[in-house]
């Protein structure tokens, strides 16, 4: 039988947002008790350390400005950031043609490259008209949520070249196809970041910065802060809410809680049981916000060779299956580590293959960049997030054609006594590590209001309430 413990609050998942939410509860002397499936915390940040101790991120990893909460976070914490490599020239590969450029505009035909201005800054500004807490409310909403971004692209970006840069952004930034998802969801999640170039970017953008030890270390120091309330290794199966009491039910333990937050990604959220069902409406928002395909992969060198060569280590590509690389080594340099994304489409297609034929087409994009010392890998490590069990797929969900219109009003909505966290429900860097504490810190404000209210309605109800 279920080991039963009493608690305030339970929170669901040990990632920063439902971390971030615990913290904040035990600080304002709420008890709190952290239901963790994985037995470790970070969920989809979280580090690998080669044998002679290097250490990689094999999910989320960069900081960038604006975001200031993972900037708070990570000075309160202790921990010290280093900048992402970005001194020579970056690669651009269109067909056969390698090029070699500086800063932000590549060397291609002008055409192109007016053809990519035009149509970036008409995506730019419609994107800042969207409402980021209310995407719904957009001045054209339902226009722009009964098309997919796809379709945006072939209207409003002319060449060829220009629309595949639009679809790399689209690999880059939502590990998505650009037929996956609704443009007003495209404009939502580029406002919520601050534009194009801010997702985009490695100096002055989301890919700016590094944590040094790796970023899953956030998420272990706010776990060690909370100590033994975050019990590991204890999946949640179902949650049922009773009277003034959640029940929330792990593998070994039942937790019985005045409210709850589920911080877990959309499409896990749907798999535990509720009692009784969530609404409709709820349920079927669920139903409609898919993960993102991405592979990680992080290939090992005695050296980073392209520095020699005057490279950045960042390219990309219109061929796949790696489209887009950084470099990603400690910050010492050594050894040289270059980091390459299977997205979208490329991610599926291999997610299939055996490991050792991914790691050879991986290697083989790479030395058509790189060149043949591309071939001279030590070692290697991918993470398919799809396959992860408790992820289920990255960087995050989007949503598709009708998501945001019909449903979007559910996305933070309590239901009873649970509350939502995640990424996902971020309104300020939506999908990444700024969002998910913003998310987290939201649930807890949300909950601490929520006992205030009881408070008062007990002082007004002359003790006859017998809690929040
Ligand atoms: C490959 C990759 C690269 C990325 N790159 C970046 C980047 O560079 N910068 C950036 O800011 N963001 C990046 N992201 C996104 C970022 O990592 C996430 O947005 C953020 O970590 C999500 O945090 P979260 O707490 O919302 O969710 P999660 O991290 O998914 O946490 C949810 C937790 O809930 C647990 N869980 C799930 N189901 C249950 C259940 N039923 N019972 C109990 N526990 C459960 C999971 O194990 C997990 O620990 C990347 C992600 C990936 C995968």
């Amino acid at each position: 039988m279920a080991e039963r413990i009493e608690t305030d609050v339970v929170v669901v998942g040990a990632g920063l947002a439902g971390l971030t939410a615990a913290c904040r509860l035990t600080g304002e002397g709420r008890d709190v008790v952290v239901m963790e499936a994985r037995d470790r915390v970070g969920g989809r940040t979280l580090n690998h350390t080669f044998a002679d101790g290097t250490v990689v991120e094999v999910g989320g990893q960069w900081i960038g400005p604006t975001q200031r909460r993972m900037e708070r976070l990570v000075g309160e914490l202790g921990l010290e950031t280093f900048p992402t490599y970005n001194t020579g020239e970056h690669l651009l590969q269109f067909g056969s043609n390698r090029a070699r450029y500086r800063g932000t505009i590549p060397p291609i035909n002008p055409l192109v490259i007016a053809d990519m201005a035009q149509a970036q800054a008409r995506f730019d500004r419609m994107a800042t008209r969207v409402p980021v807490e209310a995407p719904w409310t957009a001045p054209h909403a339902e226009a722009w949520d009964t098309q997919t971004f796809e379709t945006w692209i072939r209207r409003n970006a002319v060449t060829p070249k220009a629309r595949e840069l639009f679809r790399l952004y689209s690999a880059a930034v939502f590990a998505a196809e650009p037929g996956d998802f609704s443009l007003l969801h495209a404009l939502f999640y580029t406002h919520s970041g601050g534009g194009v170039d801010m997702l985009a970017g490695t100096h002055g953008g989301a890919q700016q910065d590094r944590i040094v030890g790796g970023s899953q270390l956030v998420a272990m120091r706010l776990a060690e802060q909370l100590g033994d309330r975050v019990h590991r290794s204890t999946p949640v199966r179902r949650i049922e809410q009773r009277g003034d009491r959640v029940f929330v039910l792990g593998e070994a333990e039942l937790v019985v809680a005045r409210r709850a937050i589920v911080a877990i990604p959309p499409t896990l959220a749907a798999r535990i049981v509720y009692d009784p069902p969530l609404p409709g409406f709820r349920d079927q928002l669920l139903q409609r916000l898919p993960a993102g395909s991405v592979i990680k992969c992080n290939v090992v060198y005695d050296t980073p060779f392209w520095r020699e060569d005057g490279l950045t280590g960042q390219a990309t590509r219109d061929r796949g299956p790696v489209k887009i690389t950084f470099d990603n080594s400690p910050p010492s340099g050594t050894p040289g580590i270059l980091l390459a994304f299977l997205e979208g489409e490329e991610a599926r297609k291999l997610s299939r293959v055996p490991g050792d034929q991914r790691r050879a087409a991986v290697l083989s994009s790479l030395v058509d960049l790189f060149g043949a010392r591309a071939r001279t890998a030590v070692d290697y490590v991918e993470l398919d997030w799809s396959a992860e069990e408790w992820t289920r797929g990255c960087y995050g969900a989007h949503f598709p054609t009708g998501a945001w219109t019909q449903y979007g009003r559910a996305l933070r909505e309590p239901v009873g006594r649970i509350h939502w966290a995640g990424a996902e429900l971020a309104t300020v860097w939506a999908g990444y590590m700024d969002g998910a504490v913003q998310s987290g810190e939201r649930a807890a404000a949300e909950v601490l209001d929520s006992d205030r209210e009881a408070a008062a309605t007990r002082g007004a109800g002359a003790g006859t309430a017998t809690g929040s």
